[in-house]
């Protein structure tokens, strides 16, 4: 499953906060707390953030903020709820 538990011992690396959040981890790997943390609800935000401000022309186009390959389709359907 690419939902991780929440860990409050772990620093998201997108708002750099220990929460009570679950992370989420990408096909690209990122995400899980032994790679590069991030919060499903931060990747929502920063793929939304992507969209609003037109750096790519639509959902299925955002990026990993780590590496910059597209997710899975089902992957960014699962974080947009
Ligand atoms: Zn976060
Ligand atoms: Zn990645």
């Amino acid at each position: 499953m690419p939902e991780i538990a929440a860990d409050p011992t772990v620093e998201c690396v997108i708002c750099y906060d220990q929460n009570n959040l679950p992370f989420y981890q990408l096909s690209c790997g990122h995400g899980s707390p032994a790679t590069s943390p991030m919060h499903k609800a931060c990747l929502r935000q920063a793929f939304q953030a992507e969209v609003d401000s037109g750096t790519v022309p639509g959902i299925a186009y955002v990026r990993c903020p780590i590496c910059r390959q597209n997710p899975d389709i089902a992957d960014i359907e699962t974080i947009m709820g």
